[in-house]
């Protein structure tokens, strides 16, 4: 049967909504989020299946062939080689099959649900000293099932082997049904399979077939290299290997059978480690010193780093620390010894640096003695990929050829032979470095896979590289599999004779071609379905941000996403909240960077339509909490709340909005006009029946609580207070920014600062007319408005400007709009760039500029400080961190990620659970086990607002109300934070509730008069 064949997808999805618990989804949202892995290749999916348990994963393949629909199972989608890619039914493993089912210590196995990923599954096994051994760099993503499909392994297969080295039993299905736990099988157990007769007899039999005629081939065409990933594992059905047909099906990528779970193979997890770093003139060097390193020791991984690498990070600004450590050379080699005592792995270090007549002190060796700096720089190899995907210099690296391998001791003069077939492509300047201990080379190459001629030479260095790595008896993957990028080579490497025995294979198992088509066996050519393309053709368009670092072009930001899936983390950074907790591909920055991918046209059989207008894409985007994480934790950058707010931008032009846009979205003009009543707005807002009705109108959740309006605005009480402006030319002037947040709500936190930068000697201004970043306008897309609000502060704080004045801002996100949203919207703007120049976080004002020997109140406690996500990923927390140790705070700076309110988010109708979620994910806990002595920081008003409003029996601060508090002396010893006023509600008589129901609706009437206004001005 061919790869295509007309399914009647309503009645498909009818059944599977019936048959299968679980989530079924053809909608376009979900099959644009799934049309691309970590790979060149993009395939949209029929539909996705999310089953809820293993049971209904197996209904789902026994309905799928029922109307013989292909099928792809995927767990992380992180595949490099276009294995996870398919015009099929894609059931996701991940959401709810990620279980580990049971372990046995003693015998030292366990058993998983194919959708555990790999980091959680060695969370899980840690009280048991116990751990998975293969890891891929994906470790904080992958999955299970995943591993065995594509049989993964990373730096640590030196010490244990690939995953088909680590693999006992499987339970499987087949695409017709036959379900069964394979192995090892004895003589005897085979007899009693073939006895038991049926569908299974009848594959152990064939398997036994195919072996039995292709012995001498089996034996003498699998290269005998520690890396070899490539083809079916027909070795492993040697009668001298057991006729082990779980590991057969290791590294099948999905195009056999389903793995329903696994028995695994556990190590003990190493009590210690030590880390030798070796330096060389080039990396060839490093490769040939390969076979003299593994005669004189047995590191538990041996990995290469080169040049172009280390330059590529210092561009990045990436792992800056690491790379200081690393000794002299243009290339290194990062060698790890693993022992019971930090002793013992020390001296396998030392008894190596003696074989080679090397020692401690040489210019070219580094011995680490602090393992968290060996993590760090392990963790730099490990980010190889994303390092090398987008060079600062604007171009762009592919996959491809980014996995093979030789014998370790051939690997010099491979890789001078490879560099010259780059040579010959004019494929220069690609970083080469991996897993060298194993012979194995990662690569990223500047193909050209926009355009017919980049595409020919593509799919022709391909062939030769082939054709070089058979030369040298080597895998044409050594670690990430053949998919569709390499299906086409194998006959290359193993001969069509054992390619054809593994056809006979797929013919066993899979007689119709429905299990993952076109993949590793009757592939696809390799340049078919590629995600760009010679016809890929997206429509272009106009935007608001400049995206000056992607050539001011939103497709090429969009296109930053290269798949790795550091967006799936479950834990450690910010990014992504709220895949975190919902655990959805379409809810993940990748995701959302995939469906903007197709909103851009470029493929005719995009699902997604409707360009800008696209509610796949808004929906996907309407959970995105813009809180930046992925600009500063995805390896490549892709900035996922800037895009958000320029497709909001444009989604709902000369359109009604949702309401939140014009009560949330307005805040900061709302908080003027309350100015005239406080006392009369936070009455109406928190009486009961009016708060909800009133919530209900602005689409805000009813369980939320409006933030309390202060008595008097900080400006005000400023004003009032009449204190001389000074001289913005004088060097100890700084002006104070009165973020709206600040300035309305928490007046008392601008106070403290004040206070203390007086303390430090400066000279504070605070502008005197209503001044704003703009903030609320960025994120819900109102830019033009934006745009007016920031160029009216620039015209307000032009003084301070042009004399250079530092400004000091408080309010993280406000903070960080004058850094980044404000240049990349106002790019020509020199006001802006002055802004951009001038703005100091408040400890980096005291941290980097204050006069010499002033030192910050002391106050010795400990806190717990939840930093913003804006401050994470745009300002960085260094000062902050500095600040608090010289004032003798003991912080426990949480890495708990987003606190789940970011603005105005949390707020909105339809968020609230998700919100709730994400802050009982980490923030919340830790709030609630801190000390009732020790302060709770956080300088974000969504973050102290998610705190306030969680009842957790506690309040957080400002790290400047927290300082100012020690300059009075000692605070409470318990519950420091109640020395602080906040704002309260008070109770308001009727006649007065009903004038601010009736102010409120004539604001909000005011303000879709003027969205109405707005929208004519644009309509041509
Ligand atoms: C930046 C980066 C670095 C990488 N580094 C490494 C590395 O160090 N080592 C390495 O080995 N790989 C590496 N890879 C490749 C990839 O991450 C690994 O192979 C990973 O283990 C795949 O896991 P996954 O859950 O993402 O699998 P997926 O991509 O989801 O699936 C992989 C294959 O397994 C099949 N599959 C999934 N679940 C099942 C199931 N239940 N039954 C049958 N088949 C199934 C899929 O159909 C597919 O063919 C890297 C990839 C990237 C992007
Ligand atoms: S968004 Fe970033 S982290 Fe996520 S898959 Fe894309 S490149 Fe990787
Ligand atoms: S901005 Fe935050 S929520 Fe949105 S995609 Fe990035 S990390 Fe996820």
């Amino acid at each position: 049967m061919t790869e295509h064949q007309e399914v009647d997808l309503a009645a498909l999805e009818r059944a599977l909504r019936t048959e299968v618990d679980g989530e079924v989804r053809f909608d376009a949202g979900s099959r644009g989020a799934y049309a691309t892995d970590g790979s060149n290749y993009r395939q949209v999916p029929l539909g996705v299946v999310v089953p809820r348990t293993v049971e209904a994963g197996a209904n789902a393949v026994a309905v799928c062939s029922r109307f013989a629909a292909p099928v792809l199972s995927r767990g992380g989608g992180t595949s490099l080689g276009g294995q996870c890619t398919n015009e099929a039914v894609v059931v996701d493993w991940t959401k709810y099959c990620n279980r580990l089912l049971s372990v046995d210590p003693q015998a030292r196995t366990c058993v998983v649900e194919p959708g555990i990923v790999l980091d959680e599954l060695n969370r899980q096994l840690a009280p048991h000293n116990l751990m998975f051994g293969p890891k891929p760099s994906t470790h904080s993503h992958c999955a299970l099932g995943g591993m065995i499909g594509n049989n993964s392994c990373g730096a640590s297969a030196q010490a244990y082997g690939k995953t088909v080295d680590n693999l006992r039993r499987l339970e499987v299905i087949t695409y017709e049904g036959a379900r069964f736990w394979a192995g090892p099988t004895s003589d005897e157990e085979y007899a009693r399979i073939v006895a038991e007769g049926g569908a299974r007899a009848r594959l152990y039999q064939g398997l036994r077939d195919v072996t039995g005629r292709h012995l001498a081939e089996i034996r003498r065409g699998y290269p005998k290299i520690p890396r070899r990933v490539s083809g079916y594992n027909l070795d492993s059905l040697l009668p001298e290997n057991g006729f082990d047909v779980a590991r057969a099906l290791v590294g099948s990528e999905g195009t056999l059978v389903t793995v329903l779970h696994a028995e695994l193979e556990l190590v003990d997890v190493p009590a210690a480690e030590a880390l030798l770093v070796l330096g060389f003139d080039d990396i060839y060097a490093a490769a040939d010193a390969v076979p003299q390193l593994l005669e004189h020791s047995r590191p538990s991984q041996l990995e290469a780093i080169d040049g172009r690498m280390a330059q590529l990070m210092r561009e990045e600004h990436a792992y800056l620390d690491s790379l200081e450590r690393l000794p002299e050379g243009d290339s290194w080699l990062l060698l790890q010894f693993t022992a019971d005592t930090k002793e013992e792995a020390d001296e396998q270090a030392y008894e190596l640096l003696r074989a080679l007549g090397r020692d401690e002190d040489d210019a070219s060796v580094a011995l680490s003695d602090d393992p968290a700096r060996e993590q760090e720089m392990l963790k730099a190899r490990e980010a190889g990929l994303g390092v090398t995907a987008r060079p600062p210099d604007g171009s762009e690296t592919w996959e491809g050829w980014e996995d093979s391998a030789v014998a370790p001791e051939r690997l010099g003069d491979y890789l001078r032979d490879l560099e010259r077939l780059f040579g010959r492509y004019g494929y220069q300047q690609a970083s080469l470095y991996g897993h060298f201990g194993q012979g194995c080379v990662h690569t990223r190459i500047p193909f050209r896979l926009r355009e017919g001629k980049g595409i020919e030479a593509f799919r022709a260095f391909l062939f030769d590289a082939a054709d070089l790595v058979a030369s040298y008896g080597g895998s044409l993957s050594g670690e990430h599999g053949d998919g569709q990028a390499r299906g086409e080579l194998l006959p290359r490497m193993f001969g069509q004779p054992l390619v054809d025995a593994m056809g006979e294979v797929k013919a066993l198992f899979d007689p119709d071609n429905r299990m993952n088509p076109g993949k590793v066996i009757h592939p696809r050519r390799v340049d078919d379905s590629l995600r760009l393309g010679a016809d890929w053709r997206p429509v272009p368009r106009e935007t608001h941000f400049a995206f000056a670092d992607d050539g001011h072009d939103f497709g090429r930001a969009v296109l930053r996403c290269v798949g790795v899936g550091n967006c799936r983390t479950h834990q450690g950074g910010v990014m992504c909240p709220s895949y975190r907790a919902t655990r959805e591909e379409e809810h993940s920055t990748r995701g959302r960077a995939r469906l903007l991918f197709e909103m851009l046209g470029g493929h005719d059989d995009s699902p997604v339509t409707g360009g800008w207008r696209s509610t796949a894409v808004r929906d996907a985007l309407d959970l995105c909490l813009a809180c930046k994480g992925c600009k500063s934790d995805c390896p490549v950058g892709v900035d996922m709340a800037t895009y958000k707010a320029e497709f909001l931008a444009h989604h709902y032009q000369g359109r009604l909005r949702p309401a939140a846009h014009y009560t949330m979205g307005w805040l900061p003009l709302w908080a003027r006009l309350a100015r005239t009543a406080p006392g009369l707005a936070n009455a109406t807002l928190h009486a009961p029946g009016l708060g909800r009705l009133g919530k209900r109108l602005a689409g805000i959740d009813p369980r939320r609580a409006a933030p309390v309006f202060a008595p008097a605005s900080f400006q005000e009480s400023w004003r009032r207070a009449g204190r001389p402006e000074p001289d913005p030319r004088d060097p100890r002037t700084v002006l104070l920014w009165p973020d709206t947040f600040t300035n309305h709500f928490h007046p008392h936190i601008a106070d403290a600062a004040v206070r203390v930068l007086e303390d430090a000697g400066f000279h504070v201004a605070v502008p005197a007319g209503p001044v704003c970043c703009g903030l609320t306008w960025i994120s819900i897309g109102q830019l033009a408005t934006a745009r007016r609000v920031l160029t009216r502060t620039t015209h307000v704080l032009r003084p301070w400007l042009e004399a250079g004045t530092p400004i000091v801002g408080l309010e993280p996100s406000c903070t960080a709009v004058f850094r980044a949203d404000a240049p990349d919207l106002l790019a020509d703007d020199q006001d802006i760039q002055r802004l951009a120049a001038q703005t100091r976080t408040f400890a980096e004002q005291l941290v980097n500029h204050t006069p010499d020997g002033w030192q910050p109140p002391r106050t010795s406690r400990a806190a717990t400080v939840q930093t913003h996500c804006h401050q994470h990923a745009i300002l960085g927390a260094d000062p902050d961190r500095e600040l608090m140790r010289r004032a003798g705070i003991d912080a426990d700076v949480l890495d708990a990620g987003c606190c789940g309110l970011a603005g105005n988010f949390g707020f909105e109708r339809g968020h609230y659970d998700l919100s709730q979620a994400i802050a009982e994910q980490g923030v919340l806990p830790a709030v609630r086990d801190t000390a009732p002595s020790a302060f709770v920081l956080a300088d974000g008003f969504s973050c102290r607002t998610q705190i306030d409003q969680a009842a957790t029996g506690r309040h957080a601060l400002h790290l400047a109300e927290a300082l100012a508090l020690a300059m009075d002396g000692p605070p409470p010893s318990d519950l420091p934070e109640m020395a602080v006023p906040r704002p309260q509600p008070r109770p308001a008589p009727a006649r007065l509730l009903a004038a601010g129901v009736a102010g409120g609706l004539t604001g909000l009437a005011a303000a879709a008069v003027l969205a109405a206004r707005n929208r004519a001005r644009r309509t041509p």
